[in-house]
């Protein structure tokens, strides 16, 4: 089975509020899914975390290299992609591009199989997964009900960043981490983002460490992005000092770029995004290292119903995996999808067990937020 063609739809309308600096709206388009045609009749769906037109420039260097290739060899193919691309955007937006490939390939080796992703990584340790729904901190005054509206939908674990932590005062940051916990109770799980990797970030070691010791004062499962993302120095010193434990790693792109933050012990927790990275090949192989040196990789793929999709596969094949990311609410993930995603009673989700990446798109729904393009 070859592939034919690929071709981009772009997301927007609705794309969730992201923390940045200058926070980019509701129409902007950053989120791009990625179809891949075959001449067996079967089409793989992936998704990248970045904008169409981005990604139909790396399609324009990369297509010359996939259109005939084969369409069940996922690994192979995309790293055949990755290596052209050495002298071309290596790690950015090709990287990207990339990424969205992968995923679909991966999906239609599954349905050519006839088997789940997850199988074909390796098999099922788990069938549920926790996931944590993810937050952006806001004043205290109507924090409470953001909170609230997680927690009844199901979440158990939820994860708090951006916003105002880290950009007013001291006072600010613990008032916000208090009112959570109030606001929850001492079951629900709680993470605490930084968003170290907003422009300019201004904080160092020294903020980080006096941070993480607040954090642990209210039982925070991890504090992630405390530091700018390359600050593997600062990192490496905050792990070995901080109470609560340090995660990161959700900008990076490509394994090598996370191999000294492994060998070096910079995190207790990675955070590859599959959208990103240079999809589930590479982040596989970025999640057997992390496991050989004893890190804990949980999944960031939590932009599109393609991501959390193939975060789920990942989770299923990874020996220790505990939780998925997932940005509530979402309609990119929870609208183009004809079966909703579903939080169970005791807050986990299902990991599809069908063929490929086991879910069925509401093209519909695709098309309301692509501007008629599916
Ligand atoms: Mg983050």
């Amino acid at each position: 089975m070859k592939i034919t063609d690929v071709r981009t739809i772009p997301l927007f309308g609705e794309t969730p509020e992201t923390g940045w600096s200058r926070e980019p709206g509701p129409e902007e388009n950053l989120h791009t899914l990625v179809v891949v045609e075959t001449d067996g009749g079967i089409t793989g769906v992936g998704s990248s975390f970045t904008s169409r037109g981005l990604v139909d420039g790396a399609l324009e260097l990369l297509r010359p290299n996939l259109i005939g290739e084969s369409a069940i060899e996922p690994e192979r193919v995309s790293e055949k992609l990755l290596q052209m691309t050495f002298w071309q955007g290596r790690g950015g937006a090709v990287t990207h591009a990339v990424s969205g490939i992968d995923i679909a390939l991966w999906d239609i080796f599954g349905k050519v199989c006839g088997q789940p992703v997850g199988r074909l990584l390796g098999g099922y340790y788990r069938d549920r997964i926790k996931p944590y729904g993810s937050l952006l901190f806001e004043d205290p005054s109507t924090f409470p009900d953001v909170l609230t509206a997680a927690t009844d939908r199901g979440f158990k674990a939820l994860k708090l960043g951006w916003g105002p932590f880290g950009r007013v005062h001291a006072a600010m940051d613990e008032k916000l981490v208090k009112t959570a916990r109030e606001t929850v109770g001492p079951d629900v799980e709680l993470m605490v983002d930084a968003g170290g990797s907003d422009q300019f970030w201004p904080h160092g070691y020294k903020w980080a460490l006096e941070r993480s010791k607040m954090l642990a004062d209210y039982d925070i499962v991890w504090f992630e992005e405390p530091l700018p993302p390359d600050d593997i120095e600062g990192f490496i010193r905050l792990r070995d000092h901080s109470p609560v434990p340090i995660a990161g790693c959700e900008v990076l792109t490509r394994r090598q770029s996370f191999q000294p933050f492994i060998e070096q012990g910079a995190f207790d927790i990675i955070q590859p995004d599959v959208t990103k990275v240079g999809g589930i090949s590479e982040l596989r192989r970025i999640l057997w290292s992390a496991l050989d040196h004893n890190i804990l990789l949980v999944t960031h793929g939590w932009n599109t119903a393609l991501g959390l999709a193939s975060d789920l596969h990942i989770a299923a094949a990874h020996p220790t995996a505990r939780w998925v990311e997932y940005i509530t609410p979402s309609p990119y993930i929870e609208e183009i999808v004809t079966s909703p995603f579903v939080i169970d009673d005791n807050g986990l989700l299902e990991i599809p067990q069908t063929a490929g990446l086991g879910i069925e798109l509401d093209w519909d729904r695709i098309k309301h937020y692509s501007g008629g393009i599916g």
